[in-house]
């Protein structure tokens, strides 16, 4: 394997390719390579894949869709896709089944899917891009909903001990956009995961405008029609990375002490806050983004989008570096003004 040179090798279950371009596969669409990049597409393959040599010994980078990545330089090793799709239902319970999906499969497929077969609880997590194996990661989560509400098991390869384990809900450590695979970024592979999916149970239309989009879609409410109207929001809210490169929301809604988010609203009355947990708040980043002044702020192609203050954009040939560099002064602008750190949501590399 010589990653100086650009070459293909097509194994039964994988294909390598050396010198591989990463431009399409990030929807930032910023330039990067890889020494080698490796689509598993068969789930038995990983073992085999992991064991080449030269695979672990070099720095190695698990890839989904590359919807929540920003890459500020080359990926000096091997970049891996778990590219292996499938849903199947494992066991079916009658008012609810355990599905299992394999890390490849897009996520909105897998909506899609479950609202083909009548399950209740993924509407609201419609049109989020990426794969399911990067789901569990920062626990996705959109319109009032989280996947951790979703999942029973994770398989994962873990890179520790040279097996596939299997951990339930309660070990994956799910937070706020955040979970035991964000803090332990070089151990585990997820491969595939367990979902357990209601056909009965409450639906979410009390958040950030669904129920007044179904009352303007005059429909009543049901899984499909509130997938269509968290559609319809996010169609108008977000800018499409089909047409403008973007990681959707770049930072995470920083969660504060209760009094310190008193104390900014008194010095400005419009602070929207939520309490999340019994001390803390959630502090609306868009809101303090904005309030600097800077949405559609532009440092050559790396942008404020004017549609979504939350979301940094690339207008054409940003590199990743000039993007981190915008999100850089987002942040000192932010926390110059309002003494509050804003976390990135995408993973930085
Ligand atoms: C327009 C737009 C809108 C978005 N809206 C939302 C939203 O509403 N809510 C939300 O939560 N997110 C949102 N996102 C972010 C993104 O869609 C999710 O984080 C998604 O889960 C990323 O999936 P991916 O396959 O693209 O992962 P990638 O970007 O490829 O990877 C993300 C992270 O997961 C790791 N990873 C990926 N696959 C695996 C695996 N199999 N095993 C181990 N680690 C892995 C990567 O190493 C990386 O650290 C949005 C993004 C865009 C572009």
């Amino acid at each position: 394997m010589n990653p100086r040179t650009t070459g293909v090798a097509t194994e039964p279950g994988y294909t390598i390719v050396e010198n591989a371009s990463l431009e399409g596969r990030n929807t930032f669409r910023v330039p990067a390579r890889a020494e080698i990049l490796i689509d598993v597409r068969k789930p038995e393959a990983l073992a085999e894949v992991l064991a080449i040599p030269y695979v672990r010994n070099n720095p190695l980078l698990i890839l989904g869709g590359g919807s929540n990545m920003l890459f500020t330089r080359d990926w000096p090793g091997v970049v891996l896709s778990i590219a292996a799709r499938g849903v199947r239902i494992l066991e079916d319970r009658g008012d609810a089944a355990l599905v299992r999906v394999e890390a490849g499969e897009p996520w909105n497929e897998l909506v899609s899917w479950s609202l083909g077969h009548n399950f209740i609880g993924l509407e609201n997590l419609v049109l989020i891009p990426g794969s399911v194996g990067a789901a569990p990661i920062q626990n996705i989560g959109a319109y009032g909903r989280e996947v951790r509400e979703f999942i029973a098991t994770v398989e994962a390869w873990d890179r520790s001990n040279g097996a596939i384990v299997r951990l339930d809900n309660a070990s994956c450590q799910f937070s706020y956009r955040d979970s035991r695979f964000k803090h332990e970024p070089d151990r585990y592979v997820i491969t595939a995961v367990d979902f357990l999916l209601p056909r009965t149970g409450e639906l979410r239309t009390d958040y950030a405008g669904v129920g007044a989009e179904l009352a303007a879609m005059n429909v009543e409410a049901n899984a499909r029609t509130v997938a269509e109207a968290v559609a319809r929001l996010r169609t108008r809210k977000l800018p499409n990375p089909a047409v403008i490169g973007n990681a959707g929301s770049f930072f995470k809604n920083p969660v504060v002490p209760v009094a310190t988010a008193e104390a900014i609203k008194r010095e400005f009355a419009a602070l929207p806050f939520w309490q999340a947990g019994e001390t803390t708040a959630k502090l609306s980043a868009a809101w303090l983004v904005e309030s600097c002044g800077l949405k559609g702020f532009r440092q050559g192609d790396a942008g404020v989008s004017s549609q979504h203050a939350l979301v940094l954009v690339n207008h054409g040939h940003a590199t990743g570096a000039q993007i981190w560099a915008l999100a850089e002064h987002v942040r000192n602008t932010v926390a110059n003004r309002f003494d509050v750190e804003l976390e990135p949501e995408p993973s930085v590399i």
